[in-house]
């Protein structure tokens, strides 16, 4: 599955545009500098999710990439802005929700913490919209390079318990570097056991 290209190649804006639901689904979302890009970099061994990101306008909507013709990465917009308005964080509440709700074909969504800063609010109300969608959402930790040992022991500890507390959520906790490459093997096995044959 990540031998092959991972090409860009549809984003929408609204849900009356979503591209059709032929391949296996899985969203990416965390807040804002998380790592995600990073994240999705170091996975498929290209940086075409960076090249979309820098793109204007092509932050606030759902990017859409195909990994091999077997797998469909789905980039949503880094939510958790101090300075986003009431009605910004509102739209994008309503419309992740709405895509996450009616998706046929999501299969998971990759929920990303960072290792080194405390699980926020907005990581919080993230997880209850996921869980309301009744979508299953994996949590994997970013940054585990630069977050201290006792540290990070805490956060793995504490996204084991969020996990716990929502029952939508898949019980393996990932923790993983995009510098280093750790934890990127197993993130890979899991999308691969979600992927079409
Ligand atoms: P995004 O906004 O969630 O897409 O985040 P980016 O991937 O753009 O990363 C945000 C910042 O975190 C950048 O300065 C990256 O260099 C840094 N970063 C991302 N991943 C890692 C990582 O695994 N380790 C370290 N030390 N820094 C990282």
């Amino acid at each position: 599955l990540f031998c092959r290209p991972c090409e860009f190649y549809f984003a929408s804006q609204k849900l009356e545009q979503l591209p059709e639901a032929r391949l296996p689904e899985v969203a990416f979302c965390g807040r804002s500098n998380v790592g995600k890009s990073s994240l999705v970099n170091a996975l498929t061994g290209q940086n075409s999710l960076a090249r979309v990101s820098g793109t204007p306008g092509r932050t606030k909507q759902l990017n859409f990439f195909d990994l091999g013709g077997r797998l469909a990465l789905v980039d949503m917009p880094g939510y958790g802005y101090a300075q986003a308005s009431r009605s910004v964080k509102e739209d994008w509440q309503g419309l992740m929700f709405e895509y996450l709700r009616g998706r046929p074909n999501l299969r998971r969504v990759v929920l990303l913490l960072d290792a080194r800063i405390e699980t926020k609010a907005s990581d919080r109300a993230a997880m209850e919209l996921l869980t309301d969608a009744a979508v299953t959402f994996q949590i994997v930790l970013t940054k585990a390079d630069s977050a201290k040992p006792y540290w990070l022991r805490q956060r793995q500890e504490e996204a084991a318990a969020l996990v716990k507390e929502h029952t939508a959520a898949h019980p393996l906790v990932i923790t993983t570097s995009s510098e280093t490459g750790e934890g990127i093997p197993e993130l890979r096995a899991e999308l691969t056991a979600l992927a079409a044959p």
